[in-house]
């Protein structure tokens, strides 16, 4: 089970927070964060500030997950933020969608392993559809502990459906190693091994959650092809165009089994 989960303390979420744009959000986040944990707030939001300026934490679909570390904080912490209005979070960044849900995490400068790890189990955790639509819809603590908890008894079941899930969210995760790195070609000189870090992170978090046998088929496919998932659009394989047998549509939606397009070879997915 995802670790993060039972890491979010009620006196760490903040509701009806009234901010009007990114830099309010942080000094209100700060001095929130401030009283719950006893740290410096100008400390805190330095921290976040140091991040933020190398890269959006904007991470789309309504959630931010700004993170900073802190000399000698000694513990990884995770706050959670409901915004009363969304903001418009970024001006000068590939990812516009206006931010709703602040997941911020704070850790100890000198343990980058245990705050990649929180991070990346959040990037999992708010890039699953049904997951994010609970979360999104709650503005209190106890709707989202509410929404934690159904994630978990989620998390039991349906498995070929979850390694479907996995593999989107692998060449998700790819797409934004690429979209990085086209930025840091602009930007130089905010070029971060950091945010690199955290998305190959990310990628290993996934990649463990993927049946061996299913994940070797992926990574063939993705190795020959470029791409390795190929959705259905109106019965036909989106990546080839060739129509798919109405009995094979239906044995994707069933989700018992990986299927591939017998054309290309692609793995199948539908979304309806
Ligand atoms: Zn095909």
């Amino acid at each position: 089970m995802l670790k993060i989960i039972d890491k979010i303390q009620k006196e760490h979420v903040f509701e009806n927070l009234d901010v009007t744009d990114k830099e309010s959000l942080f000094q209100a986040l700060s001095a929130k964060i401030s009283a719950a944990s006893s740290q410096d707030a100008t400390a805190i939001s330095d921290a976040l500030h140091k991040r933020e300026d190398e890269y959006t934490t904007n991470i789309g679909n309504g959630v931010a997950v700004p993170h900073g570390r802190i000399k000698g904080y000694g513990r990884t912490d995770i706050f959670v933020a409901f915004l009363n209005a969304a903001i418009n979070y970024d001006s000068d960044s590939d990812e516009h969608t206006p931010v709703k849900i602040i997941f911020a995490i704070l850790s100890d400068e000198d343990d980058p392993k245990d705050y990649l790890l929180n991070l990346s189990q959040l990037f999992f955790l708010v890039n699953q559809k049904d997951i994010l639509d609970k979360i999104m819809h709650s503005t209190t603590y106890v709707q989202l502990e509410e929404a934690l908890k159904n994630v978990k008894a989620m998390d039991e079941k349906y498995e070929v459906e979850k390694q479907i899930k996995f593999l989107i969210e692998l060449e998700r995760a790819d797409i934004q190693i690429r979209a990085y790195e086209l930025y840091s070609a602009t930007h130089s000189k905010q070029k971060s091994d950091a945010v690199l870090d955290e998305y190959k992170k990310y990628k290993e978090t996934l990649s463990a959650k993927i049946d061996m046998n299913v994940l070797e088929t992926y990574t063939r496919i993705k190795n020959s092809k470029g791409d390795a998932l190929s959705k259905i659009t109106d019965c036909k394989c989106s990546a080839c165009n060739v129509a798919i047998p109405k009995m094979t549509v239906n044995e994707v939606r069933r989700q018992n089994q990986i299927i591939l397009c017998f054309h290309c070879g692609k793995i199948l997915f539908a979304t309806d």
